[in-house]
């Protein structure tokens, strides 16, 4: 049960709903300029405090490309699928992704990884969901608005999960 506590986040990962129950999200800032091209969700996740960007070191990001090289999964990853993999290594991170080629240096390095909907089960009781774009926040969430959309933001229990 020794979970460990911060998740790196690939682009997909952010982009989808259950991320909010995680203790601690980062990205790298590959993954960051990915997700802006996308979305402009980015930056207000940022400034609420839900995601952090940090950057991988060199180091790290060597031993993603030489383990990724050994492989032959080099040329299936993008500069962000390389730092996500680097920052996962550097602090010990879950990393959170549904990429196979991804998940697949990741199991060469050792990383843990989770797909993207893991978070989902293990979300608590009570969650609270905008009710505009239903995308879940964990209860602690202090604001009264989805940072988001701007929804209002109700609390709901997860009455489809098993109870424990
Ligand atoms: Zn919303």
């Amino acid at each position: 049960m020794a979970r460990r506590s911060k998740r790196v986040l690939d682009a997909a990962a952010l982009l989808n709903s259950s991320f909010f129950g995680y203790e601690e999200a980062l990205i790298p800032p590959a993954v960051a300029s990915e997700i802006r091209s996308r979305s402009h969700v980015l930056d207000a996740l940022v400034s609420s405090g839900m995601v952090s960007i940090k950057a991988p070191p060199e180091g790290a990001k060597r031993r993603v490309v030489k383990a990724a090289e050994r492989l032959g999964e080099l040329n299936k990853l993008s500069e962000a699928d390389v730092e996500a993999l680097a920052l996962a290594l550097e602090v010990k991170g879950v990393l959170v992704t549904d990429d196979f080629h991804v998940q697949n240096v990741a199991r060469a390095l050792g990383i843990e990884y989770e797909p993207v909907t893991e978070g989902i089960r293990e979300e608590r009781r009570y969650v609270r969901i905008c009710r505009n774009c239903g995308r879940k926040y964990p209860p602690t969430y202090k604001g009264k608005r989805c940072p988001l959309c701007g929804g209002p933001l109700v609390y709901s229990s997860n009455s489809e999960l098993p109870s424990t």
